[in-house]
């Protein structure tokens, strides 16, 4: 690694340069937007416009679990000492077809209460828990403080709003 700044390959986002106050209001923003398309496009929403490209339900569902489990995991990095690991398995669930059952009205109703509930979560936890460490496995194993893992499920959220409009297009 050198001393540049990490970012996200695919949209450029970098996670030590967003500050807490910023995190809430893009996370309900990304998750509105997302939400609003799968709401307007829902007759194509379960469509993969290729086999390997998720479709937008298969994204929605994917941002609406990261905001429950990494809401689960600042919760355990505050309340422990060097947490176990929460994985999501992401992939897993899609590969299972735990997806296939959803319906995009719903999903887009779950999205804006995972970032609420998320972001109500965030804003409430003390001060004190901010630069406490997680061994967080994405892009790469390394110590996160809590700030970052914040940020991360905020990158999450863009990432794939960005994914949704995307598949949703054209
Ligand atoms: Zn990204």
């Amino acid at each position: 690694m050198t001393d540049e700044l990490e970012s996200c390959a695919v949209c450029g986002f970098v996670w030590d340069v967003i500050s807490p106050p910023e995190i809430a209001p893009r996370m309900i923003a990304a998750m509105e937007f997302a939400a609003g398309l799968l709401e307007v496009h829902s007759e194509n929403a379960l469509l993969r416009r290729t086999p390997d490209q998720w479709s937008a339900v298969e994204y929605g569902c994917h941002m609406r679990d990261v905001l429950y489990n990494i809401r689960d995991k600042m919760v355990l990095i505050t309340v422990e000492e060097n947490p176990q690991s929460l994985p999501l398995h992401g992939v897993p669930r899609v590969e299972l077809g735990l997806y296939r059952h959803e319906d995009p009205q719903t999903l887009a109703v779950e999205m804006r209460l995972a970032g609420a509930l998320f972001t109500r979560t965030f804003d409430a936890l003390p001060q004190s828990s901010h630069n406490r460490m997680f061994l967080y496995r994405y892009p790469r194993e390394a110590m996160r403080n809590l700030i970052w893992v914040a940020a991360q499920a905020l990158h999450e959220s863009e990432h794939h709003a960005a994914d949704i409009r995307q598949v949703l297009s054209n």
